[in-house]
Formats: C-alpha cells, sequence, structure tokens
C-alpha cells in the first residue's frame, strides 16, 4: 500500500452489520481509485477523544453511525446546515487546514432516492405526512423542508418526540395524533414511513389507505424487505411508491466525494450487490 493511499471507515459501536465498506469498496473499483475504506469500531468510553482527534486517526475522513453522530457532531469544527440542525454527523472529513468538518447527509439520502427513483416528485412541494419521530424522521423532515413543501405532518407512537421535533422545525412541522391519520391521509401528496414497523422481525406498520390520493406518493425508507406491506398495499392501489434502499445509497455519496475526489453514481449494480448481501428480494 502507497503511503498517500487514502482511508477512510466507518465509525460506531458496533460496526460489524455495517454495509458501507461494500457500497465504498464498489465505488473506488468501478473508478479505479487506490483507497481503503473499513469498519472502525470506536468504543463509547473512546468516542469523545478519537472525534476530538480525529487527525491523528491516519483517516482522511470517516462515517458515524449510531451511538456516535452526536459526539461526532460536538467535535466538529464547522458543520453543515443539516447537521447542525439535527446536532449529529454521520459524515467527516477533515479539510486542507487539519480541520474536522461534519455533515448529516441522511436527508440528502432521501432526496438523492427520490429525485432518482420518481422525478419531479417535488414538483408541486404540497403536503406531507412522516410516520415516526425518530432519527431518521429528523432527516426527512429537514429535506421536505428544504424542497420547500408547505406543511409536514408528523404522527408517531410518542407524540411528545413528535411535537419536539415540530417544535425545533417551525410552524411548518405539525405534529399530530394517530387518530388524525385518517384526515391526514385524505390531505397529502406524499406518505413517508420512518417508523421500524413494517422491518423484518417488527411489528407489521397497519393502515387503511383509503382516504390517501391515488397520485400520492408513498415511501418507506425501511429497506428490508425492500417491497414493505406498506408500499405493496399502495401500489395495489395505484399510488407510485418508492422503496428506502436508494436513502442508504444516496446518503453515502457526498462522504465518497469529499475522501476520494469523485462524485459516484448510485446505479442498479450496486443496488443488487447490496441486496444480495442483505438476502432480500429485488
Ligand atoms: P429510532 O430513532 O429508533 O425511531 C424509531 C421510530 O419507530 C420511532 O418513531 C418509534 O416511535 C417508532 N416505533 C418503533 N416501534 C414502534 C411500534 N411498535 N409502534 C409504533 N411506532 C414504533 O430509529 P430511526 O433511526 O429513526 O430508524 C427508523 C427506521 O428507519 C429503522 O427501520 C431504520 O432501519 C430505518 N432507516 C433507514 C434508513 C435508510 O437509509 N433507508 C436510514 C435511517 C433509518 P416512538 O418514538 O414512539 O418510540
Amino acid at each position: 500500500m502507497s503511503a498517500d493511499l487514502k482511508k477512510a471507515a466507518v465509525t460506531g459501536y458496533p460496526v460489524a452489520q455495517s454495509r458501507s465498506p461494500l457500497v465504498h469498496g464498489y465505488w473506488l473499483k468501478k473508478h479505479g481509485i487506490e483507497g481503503d475504506y473499513s469498519k472502525l469500531e470506536v468504543s463509547p468510553d473512546t468516542a469523545e477523544n478519537f472525534f476530538r482527534h480525529f487527525g491523528a486517526s491516519g483517516l482522511v475522513g470517516a462515517n458515524v453511525t449510531v451511538p456516535h453522530k452526536e459526539i461526532a457532531a460536538a467535535a466538529c469544527d464547522q458543520l453543515d446546515d443539516a447537521a447542525k440542525t439535527m446536532g449529529a454527523a454521520n459524515t467527516l472529513w477533515l479539510d486542507n487546514a487539519g480541520k474536522l468538518c461534519g455533515a448529516n447527509t441522511d436527508g440528502l439520502g432521501f432526496l438523492g432516492n427520490l429525485d432518482q427513483l420518481a422525478p419531479g416528485w417535488d414538483k408541486s412541494s404540497g403536503k406531507a405526512l412522516v410516520l415516526g419521530a425518530g432519527g431518521a424522521a429528523r432527516a426527512v423532515v429537514w429535506a421536505l423542508l428544504s424542497r420547500n413543501f408547505t406543511a409536514v405532518y408528523i404522527i408517531n407512537r410518542t407524540y411528545e418526540k413528535a411535537q419536539k421535533i415540530a417544535d425545533e422545525f417551525g410552524s411548518k412541522t405539525i405534529a399530530s395524533e394517530w387518530d388524525n391519520l385518517g384526515k391526514l391521509l385524505g390531505e397529502v401528496d406524499l406518505l413517508v414511513n420512518t417508523t421500524s414497523l413494517g422491518m423484518t422481525g417488527k411489528s407489521p406498520l397497519q393502515i387503511d389507505l383509503s382516504p390517501l390520493s391515488k397520485s400520492a406518493l408513498v415511501t418507506d425508507i425501511v429497506y428490508v424487505p425492500l417491497q414493505t406491506d406498506l408500499l405493496k398495499q399502495a401500489a395495489a392501489r395505484g399510488n407510485p411508491t418508492v422503496d428506502g434502499l436508494g436513502m442508504l445509497l444516496h446518503q453515502a455519496v457526498p462522504g465518497f466525494e469529499k475522501w476520494f475526489g469523485v462524485r459516484p453514481e448510485v446505479d442498479d449494480e450496486l443496488r443488487n450487490l447490496i441486496l444480495k448481501d442483505l438476502g432480500v428480494d429485488a
């Protein structure tokens, strides 16, 4: 290995489950770049020190996964708008002066996926309904507001968490109770599931889509299974649908570009590679 070899890694605790090395490995090979992307487990008791002294790691940058996204953001000298808003960073790089920069690319990943698989989806930028109020929901709300949705409703099992996001993101973001689901479904142009319901091994997401306009786009950020029951139900009644795998792949694009200098594509070969690794049918 040459001394100039650029190295990046996914950091977290644990990291064994991460598909990021497969994604970045695919792009490194495709672009003929001599670089390295590995898994680096950072234990919670060493995380603060690790990110504060990131320059000593020998890495040009990193992805950050659970539970270190907040600690990483706090250690950065500079954050992009999404990371600042969310107080969490999933992508880090060192600038020319050695300063640690952080971004949160989950929202960009969500947008990149819909832009690729449902072009023009945000043209009318109407109203959206987001189910769930966890970390991923915050990224999705940020993303939808960046595309000028006029109202983003959030429904969550724990209402207070939806209300907290609404308070943080401003007046276009409105928390609501599950009891209002039917009424809100009748008003929106986009439905997004960000809960873990419907994921293999979790409880199903059981909702009656009948009030939803048939032109409304339905997307699920759960990608195991790829075609969740929500997406199947929506497709069966004629709604356009987009699965969640592309969000995972598109969120990786900005990091690769920062570290290795090439903006990579999310193509079918990459999708199929990850699906095969996940053991999920396309
Ligand atoms: P999280 O912070 O743990 O949030 C989980 C959400 O699911 C919360 O809103 C939670 O509601 C809700 N939930 C969990 N069990 C529930 C139940 N039995 N009934 C009703 N609501 C329930 O997780 P996250 O990071 O936001 O991730 C959520 C999902 O998105 C996961 O399946 C994850 O794999 C997926 N994801 C996908 C991508 C991608 O790239 N496609 C990226 C990030 C996450 P409470 O607040 O009431 O607990």
